[in-house]
């Protein structure tokens, strides 16, 4: 069925942190804009806070299957909710540093170039940082970027046994800093330090999510339609494959097509480029946006361990204990600069989190270890590899052939970070790796580049090949730095979402 009533000036799919951003920029422009979410509103309620609902019940990730490169079944770790992936994240708001733009060779591969600066995206990381009422301290971490203002919001103070933390790294050398947070915190804010937060949804709206930050403030305009419940199966090209003409839908279980002149793809890294993948014909069997072929390829996700501290006589209260960061060893270390990257608090393990993860490991044991530990993230880039690959398998299941690339220089890093430990007074440091069963650094799928032999997006991730489809999400990582992703796809998507509010219509009309 067509909707003929309902004919929106722009469509976008996917309500994360990339559909929200340029809905936030293009709202106000007498653009009837749709968005379309398979997901719906997260219900606020007592489970968002409990950790053997979140973990071990699973309660809110999809049911759907996805299948590894062996053919093993598995239930992803994706969360589709209206304001994607930000539901659960865990608030760490990072500018990338000018080097991530930059090309750079390690010793297991390269970490390519992007087509924009650093300089392109300030303005929009320190819209993003307003818009997010991120809370930081400028000039405290070493090879932090130049920033034309200071951090909307004072940093959030660390609790006790994170200050004494901090002290213990600054004896050792290094240059801990109050890590950059989208939460809100402080006098007046709406944040209870409930001690849930990193991996779990936030009841009090206190969490910075495209939610609460971006769509919510946009949906009692009249230009801008929210429809829940309603997963994009299809976009469908005109005859000569160029431009767009509509999306098919499934609402709720009704089958529709909705045409529009635009359309902004922000299904998150591993959806879009399904999406894209999904709509191929007899005409254009490699999917659309994907003459170069790299559609669904160059998946990373970062290397991620985290490292419990445990020191057996003392417990740990602490409830945000996401205030501190390390990057010191952002360059590499001393004698090895491809063993890099960022170390930086984790939100508290708690003991159902480990059960979910082993579950030999006896109740007692976990809950025990939950309390004892003081647990961090150390987070390296993965270069991206051509093998590194999504793809839609015969009967539409997803087959995702995570190939990282650099892990062995992250061992090497985090060998480093566990002998630092040590030194600060942790006799025993765990360490668990977090795989791509739960993707939540997902990026590069649809990678913007100049050559469009060997990308699929231009620099305002524009499809090369068709003039009014845009890819907004973190698909269009070339690279994934050592940083946490959101506030640089809200960066970019801000930058996109002016770049169509200043032309679109021009630029579409012209091509
Ligand atoms: C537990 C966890 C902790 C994290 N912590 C941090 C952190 O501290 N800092 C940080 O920077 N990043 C963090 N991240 C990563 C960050 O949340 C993501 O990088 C970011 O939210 C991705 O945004 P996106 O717009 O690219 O995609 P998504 O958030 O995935 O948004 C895509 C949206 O599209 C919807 N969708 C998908 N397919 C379709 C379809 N076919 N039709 C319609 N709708 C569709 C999805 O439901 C979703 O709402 C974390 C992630 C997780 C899971």
């Amino acid at each position: 069925m067509t909707v003929d009533a309902f004919r929106p000036d722009v469509v976008i799919i996917g309500s994360g942190v990339g559909g929200s951003a340029v809905a936030h920029k293009l709202c106000g422009t007498g653009s009837k804009i749709l968005i379309l979410e398979r997901g719906d509103f997260l219900p606020k309620e007592p489970e968002n806070a409990d950790a053997v609902a979140v973990f071990v019940q699973s309660r809110y990730k999809t049911e759907e299957k996805w299948q590894d490169a062996q053919g093993r079944s598995y239930r992803p770790g994706q969360y589709y909710y209206v304001g994607g992936h930000t539901k659960f994240f865990g608030t760490a708001m990072f500018r990338f540093r000018e080097s991530d733009f930059r090309e750079e060779k390690f010793t297991d591969g390269t970490s390519p170039v992007w087509p924009i600066s650093y300089d392109d995206l300030e303005p929009f990381y320190t819209e993003g940082e307003r818009l997010f009422g991120v809370r930081g301290a400028a000039g405290q971490d070493p090879g932090e970027p130049p920033r034309s203002s200071p951090y909307p919001h004072a940093a959030i103070p660390h609790e006790p046994l994170i200050a004494d933390m901090a002290q213990r790294m600054t004896h050792l050398g290094l240059h801990p800093f109050h890590m950059p947070s989208a939460i809100d915190f402080g006098p007046g804010g709406t944040c209870r330090r409930c001690g849930t937060c990193d991996a779990f949804p936030c009841r009090y709206g206190a969490k910075g999510d495209a939610e609460t930050r971006f769509l919510r403030p946009l949906l009692n305009h009249p230009d801008v339609t929210l429809w829940t419940k309603a997963k994009a199966t299809r976009l469908i090209a005109d005859s000569d494959n160029r431009k767009i003409v509509a999306v098919e839908i499934d609402r709720d279980g009704e089958q529709m097509s909705i045409d529009a002149p635009l359309f902004v793809l922000s299904a998150g890294a591993i959806n879009s480029a399904v999406l894209l993948l999904q709509s191929a014909t007899d005409s254009l069997p490699q999917g659309l946006a994907n003459q170069s072929g790299v559609v669904g390829r160059y998946l990373m996700n970062h290397h991620l361990t985290g490292l419990m501290g445990v020191r057996p006589f003392q417990v740990n209260n602490t409830k945000f204990p996401k205030t501190l960061s390390i990057n010191d060893f952002y360059h590499g270390l001393p004698d090895d600069p491809s063993a890099r990257g960022n170390l930086q608090m984790l939100g508290n393990i708690a003991g159902p989190m480990i059960r979910s993860a082993y579950q030999n490991i006896p109740k007692p044991a976990a809950n025990w270890l939950g309390r004892h530990s003081v647990d961090w993230l150390a987070m390296s880039e993965d270069l991206p590899t051509h093998d590194s690959r999504v793809r839609v398998l015969p009967g539409g299941k997803i087959e995702v052939n995570y190939q990282p690339g650099g892990r062995q220089s992250h061992d090497r890093f985090v060998r480093h970070a566990q002998r630092l430990l040590k030194r600060a007074g942790f006799p025993l440091v765990l360490r668990h790796s977090f795989g791509i069963k739960a993707p939540s650094h997902q990026c590069g799928t649809v990678r913007m580049g100049l050559d469009p032999d060997h990308s699929a997006l231009n620099t305002y991730c524009r499809a090369h090949a068709h003039p009014n489809l845009y890819v907004v999400d973190s698909g269009f990582f070339p690279s994934s730095a050592a940083l946490n992703p959101a506030l640089t796809i809200a960066a970019q998507s801000l930058r996109v979402g002016a770049h169509l509010r200043a032309h679109w219509r021009n630029d579409t009309m012209s091509l």
